[in-house]
């Protein structure tokens, strides 16, 4: 069916959660063309007005994208169970409710894109977008350079498939390697297990871009919006 459950469409707007929209439209709050609506079972488009308690649902609001540079010790959730601090617990309070594209584990660090647009983060994160993802790898053990390129014709590993990696030996520092890593999808640990397989154990692990958009000199901990031009040129 065309368009969007109305309950989502109200979420979008900000107003409140799917759940909460449903719950408003039992109540009869909500009206769809004029009329009160009695169950949330409809689907709605852009042409559809919406009010909630008489007042018209605010135009949907413009796509954008941050860049955020994670710091460590921070967890991609909303909300955590175990009540360590969020990436989201951190943001200005200016910016609006913003969703992540994908995770960085509580311990990896760099480029974390934000939008305020979830149908958006979950286009960019999918794997068939394929968006090379760069790390920069610090890991204790010992590894060629012939080893590393074995990775280009990705790897199984417990039964679980990892696609073409390409990974570098930049440097050597006392026992630990640092490496650069490009790889197009973003399973779950994908990085560490790969270079556990390997017998490195990672002790370090940033990310430096993701798709078309750099970490570059952005401090950790904060944000930076992606001018709507570029955002045009990207997606
Ligand atoms: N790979 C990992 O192992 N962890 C991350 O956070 C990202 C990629």
């Amino acid at each position: 069916p065309e368009g969007e459950r109305i309950a989502k469409a109200i979420a979008r707007a900000g107003i409140a959660s799917r759940r909460d929209a449903e719950a408003m439209i039992a109540e009869g709050r909500v009206t769809l063309n004029g009329a009160v609506l009695d169950s949330p079972a409809v689907n709605v488009t852009e042409a559809d007005r919406i009010t909630v308690d008489g007042e018209p649902l605010p135009a949907r609001e413009r796509t954008r994208l941050w860049l955020f540079h994670k710091p460590r010790g921070l967890v991609t959730t909303a909300r955590d169970p175990e009540g360590r601090q969020t990436v989201f617990e951190t943001l200005p309070e200016d910016l609006p409710r913003v969703v992540a594209v994908g995770r960085l584990d509580i311990n990896t660090e760099g480029l974390l894109l934000l939008t305020n647009d979830g149908g958006l983060a979950k286009v960019i994160a999918h794997p068939d977008t394929g968006w090379l993802r760069r790390y920069r790898v610090r890991a204790h053990g010992d590894t060629t350079q012939a080893e590393l390129d074995r990775l280009r014709k990705g790897v199984t590993i417990d039964g679980m498939e990892y696609g073409a990696i390409e990974a570098s030996l930049d440097r050597v520092q006392g026992d630990n390697l640092w490496l650069t890593l490009g790889l197009r999808e973003g399973k779950n640990r994908e990085v560490k297990r790969i270079l556990e397989h390997l017998g490195l154990s990672v002790n370090r692990l940033i990310r430096l871009s993701f798709g078309p958009f750099q970490l570059g000199d952005l401090e950790p901990g904060l944000v930076e919006e992606v001018r709507t031009k570029v955002l045009k040129e990207q997606l």
